[in-house]
Order: C-alpha cells, then structure tokens, then sequence
C-alpha cells in the first residue's frame, strides 16, 4: 500500500449551530491546518497516489477565504468539516482538521484505523 498526506492552511469564517450558549455562535474566524491522508494499492500512470496539488486545490477552492456556512448545507464543526473534506478528495481515509491552537479533529474512514500514516 503507497501513503501520502498533504497539510495545508485554510482561512475561513463560519458560526456554529449549538443547543448551548457559545460564542461560537457567533461569526468568527480561524486559520485551520488540514491534513490529508491518502492510500492506494497502485500508483496511477504518473506514479501517483494522488497528486498534491489536486489535494489542496479541491480543499482550498471551495473552504479557502469564504463564510464556510455560505458553502456547506451542514453545521460546519471541525469534525463535520473534516469528514466532508475526506468525502470529496479521491483515495482520502483520514483528515486531521485542527481549527485552531491545541484543537484538532479527526476523521477517519471505517476500516483505516490502522493505517501506516
Ligand atoms: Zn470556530
């Protein structure tokens, strides 16, 4: 099995949905490092996991620079954000979204708990 991971900076805004007094609810900023983890079996015909450019683009174009809940249909928590990140880089089975100093979340894809990276 072939591993790669691409960690890159996003900064957006967005304001949570909770059932419980936040500040969070309100709209707020954060410079977030994402990473990416990707597996494949084969390399494709350029020798390639998946190339990291195309990575960071398909996180960065759509997240980058925006109101996170102007382009999300869902409550846009690091969690939530981090498996929506996974769901739409191809070969990713885990993402690290850590929003902000000492805060990070993790999603990994079901049967990946024990991959090499
Ligand atoms: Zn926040």
């Amino acid at each position: 099995m072939y591993y790669v991971s691409k960690r890159l900076e996003i900064s957006f805004a967005h304001r949570l949905s909770l059932d419980y007094e936040s500040k969070c609810t309100r709209l707020h900023g954060h410079n977030a490092i994402v990473t990416v983890f990707c597996c494949a079996e084969t390399l494709d015909r350029n020798g390639m996991v998946t190339d990291f450019t195309h990575v960071k683009e398909a996180v960065t174009s759509m997240l980058d620079h925006t109101d996170i809940n102007d382009v999300v249909d869902f409550n846009p928590t690091a969690e939530n954000l981090a498996r929506w990140i996974c769901d739409r880089v191809p070969n990713c089975y885990k993402v690290l979204f850590q929003e902000s100093e000492g805060n990070v979340a993790a999603y990994v894809r079901d049967g990946f708990e024990d991959a090499a990276l």
